[in-house]
């Protein structure tokens, strides 16, 4: 990940090794520290993710949704969109029954209302009270 991104140079000299073999750790340990780069890191993070597609061909991610039922629970700690796309697409083909999804440590694709603490697809605005979501944080705790 850093690698690809180009952030090796921003995490400092003792993280960096760790930054290439294990960013997620690197990572939590940046985050640790509230270090002045955190905020530029997340946002390439969020970036490259927040550009990433699934294809249009069916594939592992609506196997997985489609193999649950309602009352199940998918429980992630993946960052990508690649669940949500998969489940936003299913929704709209009309599938019912589709299981609940937790994304533990954040995801691109979801945003949060802070007033109401309502979770739900970054495109949409809280059912609740209107406004503009707020991105989700992405976490590795
Ligand atoms: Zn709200």
């Amino acid at each position: 990940m850093a690698k690809t991104l180009d952030l090796i140079d921003m995490f400092p000299t003792n993280l960096k090794d760790m930054a290439r073999n294990d960013f997620e750790k690197a990572y939590s340990q940046l985050s640790d520290k509230n270090d002045i780069h955190l905020k530029t890191i997340e946002d390439k993070v969020y970036t490259y993710f927040n550009s990433l597609k699934i294809p249009d061909s069916p594939n592992l991610y609506d196997y997985l949704i489609l193999s649950l039922r309602k009352k199940d629970l998918i429980a992630t700690f993946n960052w990508d969109p690649f669940l949500t796309q998969s489940y936003s697409r299913l929704h709209s083909e009309g599938v019912c029954n589709l299981p609940e999804c937790a994304f533990l440590h954040g995801n691109v694709s979801m945003g949060v209302c802070l007033k109401h603490n309502i979770k739900v697809s970054h495109k949409n605005k809280c059912p609740k009270c209107g406004k503009i979501l707020h991105q989700q944080n992405l976490s590795i705790q």
